[in-house]
């Protein structure tokens, strides 16, 4: 099969008490291998079996494909952004940027806040580099991925309910307090 589930880069308990193993257990091993199986089924036999996940995402016409390769790729990305080693503040340029847009790591962290919780329904939250060298805060709805707007994605929360139902029910807030915690600056620099 061309599209593959990626394997986590710590075990499941690692993210335990921020994030929660049985979370981990359904949101990676049922969630996204289950848009992974999708996407393999709908590209089989399909010119799109034989290009990069990228490519998919930003040329696949609205619908079932371009909707399973974006939740594959916003998930996979997802994965990175979180870390047991993660949390605290961002240093260097990826810093710099920060302060520039929003003042500080506080008011940034109070922005993502509001707009991840304000996002109506299934979706996404991003801290992406516009076109215009600016950091800025983004948030997309239900698969829809930033490359589809020329922002160059820095960092993900998984604002759809699977990502916190089992740690916090409806209380969104909890799971984004909980995110900071194990945020990985360092994955996020590196996009820059
Ligand atoms: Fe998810």
């Amino acid at each position: 099969m061309p599209f593959k589930l990626p394997e986590l880069q710590y075990p499941l308990g690692a993210l335990s008490p921020h994030i929660s193993a049985e979370t981990l257990e359904f949101h990676h091993g049922k969630h996204h291998a289950k848009y992974v199986d999708t996407l393999n089924a709908l590209t089989k036999g399909t010119e799109w079996a034989e290009r990069p996940l990228e490519d998919v995402v930003r040329k696949a016409a609205p619908g079932p494909l371009a909707n399973n390769a974006g939740q594959h790729w916003n998930h996979s990305f997802y994965w990175q952004c979180l870390s047991p080693k993660g949390g605290g503040d961002p240093s260097g340029k990826l810093a710099d940027g920060i302060r520039r847009s929003f003042g500080s790591f506080d008011d940034l962290r109070r922005e993502f806040n509001a707009a991840a919780s304000e996002l109506f329904g299934s979706g996404w939250a991003w801290l992406v580099l516009e076109p215009n060298g600016n950091v800025s805060l983004k948030t997309t709805p239900n698969a829809e991925n930033p490359l589809l707007h020329g922002w160059v994605p820095l960092l993900t929360c998984d604002m759809w309910e699977h990502a916190y139902y089992i740690d916090y029910r409806h209380a969104k807030k909890k799971y984004l307090a909980a995110f900071w915690n194990v945020v990985n600056w360092e994955f996020a620099a590196r996009q820059l």
